[in-house]
């Protein structure tokens, strides 16, 4: 089996298909096999693994899933690549190509076919769409077990933000009251072809067991209320969306948070508390 992933074999593919990289999806293949083998590792639970992989490209990273998954079922919406990928996956007889854009899929129907299997999803994700294919995983409610995926490093960053620093913000709180998140690897920009401007980061989503009792709705909307003007006290951002700054100070001071505090410096566990106070207010979601 020729290894996708490396400077020559894509050249090679390439070229036979007479085909250029679409900015417009994204489009930056990896050539750097130790990364891509790196993500298909930690991907994979085991051989009991159904890997939803996500813009699989010309395959660099479909061909190394297979070796270790089960199955690998690959959303890919440039229409150009199924052929190309039939050809370049010839010998992954585990592999299924959707031609579909991944944000139309139904993914809790998708997963509940796979009853006996852990089913994880990986990717190299189209930058343009990073955030809201996560989102659209974390707010699925499909039995995903695990998420590797490669994105800019700065979005990577803001992901895996700690309290206190320049990158925390709503995401990272939504993000770690879901998830463990870490960092698998780091990449530089040289490993692509063509070569993008920014450096990459691995990061690796593990999903915590849901406490049923949080209405997530409520909860995310809070929490991307506090953060809604950065400059502001989280004082005046929580009292604008409670709509009553009397009642925010109550419940700041109740949670143990300070009026003055910035919604920076507030961890998951004091949003957590703050939530506690407003979980059965009538509070309308529409407008936020
Ligand atoms: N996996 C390949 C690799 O690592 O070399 C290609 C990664 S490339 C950064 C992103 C891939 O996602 C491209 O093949 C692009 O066409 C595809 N893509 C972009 N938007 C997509 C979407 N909404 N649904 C499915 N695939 C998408």
């Amino acid at each position: 089996m020729k290894v996708i992933a490396t400077p020559s074999r894509t050249k090679e593919i390439l070229d036979k298909f007479d085909l250029y990289a679409k900015k417009n999806y994204g489009q930056n293949f990896l050539v750097e096999p130790g990364i891509v083998s790196k993500i298909a590792r930690n991907a994979v639970i085991s051989d009991h693994t159904v890997v939803i992989e996500i813009g699989p490209g010309i395959g660099a990273l479909t061909q190394m899933l297979s070796q270790f998954a089960k199955k690998v079922i690959a959303y890919e919406i440039d229409e150009r690549l199924p052929e190309v990928l039939a050809y370049s996956l010839e010998d992954c007889d585990n592999v299924e190509v959707v031609l579909q854009d991944f944000m139309q899929v139904d993914l809790q129907n998708l997963v509940k076919q796979y009853p006996n299997d852990d089913v994880v999803i990986a990717a190299n994700l189209p930058y343009y769409i990073t955030t809201p294919i996560l989102f659209k995983i974390f707010e699925s409610e499909a039995d995903i077990k695990r998420i590797t995926v490669m994105m800019q490093k700065e979005v990577a960053d803001r992901f895996a933000a700690n309290v206190n620093t320049k990158d925390y913000n709503a995401l990272s709180v939504i993000t770690q009251y879901l998830t463990h998140v870490k960092q698998v690897v780091k990449v530089p920009r040289n490993v692509f072809n063509p070569k993008p401007n920014v450096d990459s980061s691995v990061l690796q989503f593990e999903f915590k067991k849901k406490d049923l009792s949080v209405n997530e709705k409520l909860f995310f909307a809070m929490v991307k209320a506090c953060f809604k003007q950065r400059r502001k006290t989280i004082l005046n951002n929580f009292g604008e969306w409670l709509k009553d700054k009397e009642k925010a100070k109550e419940y700041l001071n109740d949670a143990g948070i300070s009026e003055s505090q910035r919604a920076e410096s507030c961890s998951l566990d004091d949003f957590l508390r703050l939530y506690r106070r407003i979980e059965h207010e009538d509070i309308c979601l529409c407008e936020n």
